[in-house]
């Protein structure tokens, strides 16, 4: 950088304003404004970037930028966003800029059909185009392909991981029912997964991992939905300005008068598990959704039973949220049902299948083990305290509506089956780093996830990258990044890792959430990634112990996280006695649910003597068996110094031969290749000749606008 040069200087609120360099100082420069001139001021060197010579100009792919950096990036995404390009490269990186509006033609099927086939580059930016790349490298290198889509909640992952199933099932489906179903079965699972929040209309609270399978002749034969996580708090409560999950309003908005009745259904404000938050939304149209909710149902083959089985357990849902407690008037100790000529218990019951004073006993009691006096397990009722039977019926409302939608899941996935499948194109769509003021056990498993993602980036980009460079000799200088293992190991390590320390609590006679918290200080005591929390963070305003909780510093940034509850939401079984009643429900589908829910019969069986089903712990595992793809962090060091692009000697010669007089064709590959970008007139800054394969700077592989293999 020199004086008089163009740069990107911070901005106290637009990120960076466009400036010149004035004087050149040790380790800060003085910038004149472009837009105040004569008001100079002093800027740190490294946050000063040089800018592009026409700050007004785009391009299709950052790497093609002359200067690449944070500002010029952003500059450019700004530039293509004010003229509806929502979508720009990094190399083979899409980013996508969420509308707010449907950008006409975008994503039409005569948009479908043009991306068909193309390498990525040859048409502008696009989702399709990732997809098309994706299924040419499945195709190509017979191997599964994941996308991962990753941002902030509102960024728009859930509507791009849509286009890229419809893109897929239009371009290479068989034109049968499987295409539309794959298509179809979103508007169910958010209708039970997904909720309005703060940021998000339609905010998806469970991470999805959707396979499209292929057969031998690539085209599509089924698909494969795992979900992660459904945030189960929602269910029990919702913030101020947030709902709870779709389905709730929807049933109570559409549904017809007949299953009104049937189901005791009222209007929204009667039900507690809806009252805390807004009832109706104006952007929301709770009737037509829920009819376009029984359009879904119908194309994915749910026939009337089984759309009546999914909402009487939704009802029975919201009738249990309305039990209430109150003190037993005798010495016990425990509480009754107060207001019993209501008729909330009996609906309850009924919608579950069970007996009135079966599910009485069974809120207000839990059932104990005693070996008192040698004697062999004797069963005793012990009367729960009001608090202790609201925390009982929450757990069961919690446990009923996620078995469902673990159901739904099911049951989408058996409407799109395959006998066999050579590949398939996974696409991955999950919350991304979340940090918000309060931050609980939710945050914690979304946040080591993405850490996950994060090493997976590291290992497949960053490292493997630096590996092929050194292997085919380019002398490239050292990417440094950092290793985030530490901060891994942290969290799932054998025994000393925060979740096991974690199930080891669970697993004492008293478990509780401040022995927890002591445990995971006194085993990281001076960890690099773990810190107490200050008192000023936790404890002034809530009358909270200082150190409840810890603070565990993220590839993304530190984040607080409070314990309280961790051990409550890290325990998936339910109260015996609950866990035994719905078990024996007398309606067949709830007993399913129950039955044939994620967890094997062992599992279910170990929960009846232990009362302790590891949440934390199933997440670790699903984590492992299905991500297997890279996150997408910032990438531009490594696109600035590195070499994106490249192909084989030998398939340029094949290319290309065709073209050259015999004498050049003579030639071995390496050599051919040599004076090919020789004749060709290739600056030679552009390009890097390896030991088998020719490596191209960010953006320079256009020069060869007919390499059709390279992406
Ligand atoms: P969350 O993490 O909360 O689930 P998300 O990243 O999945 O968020 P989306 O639900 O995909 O976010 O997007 C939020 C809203 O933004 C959508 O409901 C839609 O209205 C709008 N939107 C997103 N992408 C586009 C697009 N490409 N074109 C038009 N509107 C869009
Ligand atoms: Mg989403």
């Amino acid at each position: 950088m020199e004086d008089g040069k163009p740069v990107w200087a911070p901005h106290p609120t637009d990120g960076f304003q466009l400036g010149t360099i004035v004087d050149i100082g040790a380790d800060s420069l003085t910038i004149e404004p472009l837009k105040q001139k004569g008001k100079t001021f002093l800027a740190p060197v490294n946050q000063v970037f040089p800018a592009e010579d026409d700050v007004n100009k785009h391009v299709e792919d950052n790497c093609s930028l002359m200067y690449l950096n944070e500002a010029t990036l952003l500059n450019n995404i700004r530039v293509r966003y004010s003229k509806d390009k929502i979508y720009t490269f990094v190399a083979n990186i899409l980013i996508a800029v969420n509308p707010y509006y449907d950008i006409p033609k975008l994503y039409s099927s005569e948009t479908i059909k043009q991306y068909r086939g193309r390498s990525l580059g040859t048409l502008p930016p696009h989702v399709y185009a990732i997809a098309d790349k994706a299924y040419r490298d499945m195709k190509v290198l017979k191997m599964s392909q994941s996308i991962v889509v990753s941002g902030e909640s509102g960024a728009g992952k859930t509507e791009n991981t849509k286009f890229v199933l419809r893109y897929l099932t239009t371009s290479y489906g068989t034109g049968q029912d499987i295409d539309e179903r794959i298509v179809e079965a979103n508007p169910l699972l958010e209708a039970f997964g997904n909720a309005k929040t703060v940021r998000n209309n339609n905010s998806s609270r469970f991470g999805k991992f959707v396979e499209i399978h292929f057969n031998e002749k690539n085209a599509v034969v089924g698909g494969f939905v795992s979900h992660y996580l459904l945030e189960k708090s929602r269910i029990c409560r919702q913030s101020p300005e947030e709902r709870n999950y779709h389905i709730f309003y929807r049933l109570c908005a559409g549904a017809s008068e007949d299953i009104r009745q049937k189901f005791h259904l009222g209007s929204p404000d009667t039900f507690r598990h809806m009252k805390s938050g807004p009832l109706k939304d104006p952007l929301l149209d709770d009737h037509g959704d829920f009819n376009r909710m029984c359009v879904a149902m119908k194309k994915i083959g749910l026939d009337d039973t089984e759309k009546l089985d999914l909402f009487r357990v939704v009802a029975g849902v919201l009738h249990l949220g309305n039990v209430d407690f109150e003190e037993a008037g005798s010495t016990s100790g425990g509480c009754t049902i107060k207001n019993q000529s209501s008729q909330t218990l009996e609906h309850c019951a009924e919608l579950l299948g069970l007996e009135e004073e079966d599910l009485r006993v069974s809120l207000t009691t839990r059932v104990m083990l005693t070996t008192a006096g040698g004697a062999k397990g004797t069963v005793i009722k012990v009367p729960l305290k009001v608090e202790q039977a609201n925390n009982a019926r929450d757990a069961l409302a919690k446990a009923v509506y996620s078995r469902l939608f673990d159901h739904v899941v099911t049951r989408v996935n058996q409407c799109f089956p395959f006998d066999s499948s050579a590949n398939f194109i996974g696409v991955l769509d999950i919350a991304g780093f979340e940090y918000f003021e309060h931050n609980s056990f939710e945050q914690f498993c979304i946040n080591y996830c993405n850490e996950k993602l994060q090493q997976f980036f590291n290992e497949r980009i960053l490292k493997e990258e630096q590996e092929l460079y050194q292997r085919e000799g380019l002398g490239v200088n050292e990417v440094h990044y950092v290793d985030n293992q530490d901060c891994i190991d942290l969290v799932e390590g054998k025994l000393v890792g925060i979740l096991d320390i974690l199930d080891e609590e669970n697993r004492l006679p008293q478990p509780s959430d401040q022995h927890f918290t002591d445990t995971v200080h006194s085993k990281h005591k001076d960890h690099f990634r773990l810190t107490v929390p200050r008192k000023s963070k936790l404890a002034v305003h809530r009358n909270v112990r200082d150190d409840e909780g810890f603070i565990v510093r993220h590839f993304a940034g530190a984040v607080c996280y409070e314990t309280t509850k961790f051990v409550e939401k890290n325990n998936d079984a339910l109260h015996m006695s609950l866990e035994c009643l719905v078990s024996e429900s007398k309606d067949r589908f709830i007993r399913d649910l129950f039955e044939n829910s994620n967890n094997s019969k062992d599992m279910k069986q170990k929960a009846g003597k232990l009362s302790f089903i590891s949440v934390g712990n199933k997440f670790k595992r699903i984590l492992w068996i299905r991500v297997k793809s890279p996150g997408m962090v910032s990438v531009l060091d490594l696109m600035q110094g590195g070499f994106p692009s490249r192909a084989p000697f030998h398939e340029l010669y094949n290319m290309y031969e065709k073209y050259m007089p015999p004498k050049l064709t003579r030639l071995d590959p390496r050599l051919f290749c040599k004076a090919l970008f020789k004749a060709l007139g290739l600056n030679e800054n552009d390009y890097k000749f390896g030991l088998t394969k020719v490596f191209f700077r960010p953006g320079k592989v256009r020069l060869l606008q007919h390499l059709k293999t390279i992406d």
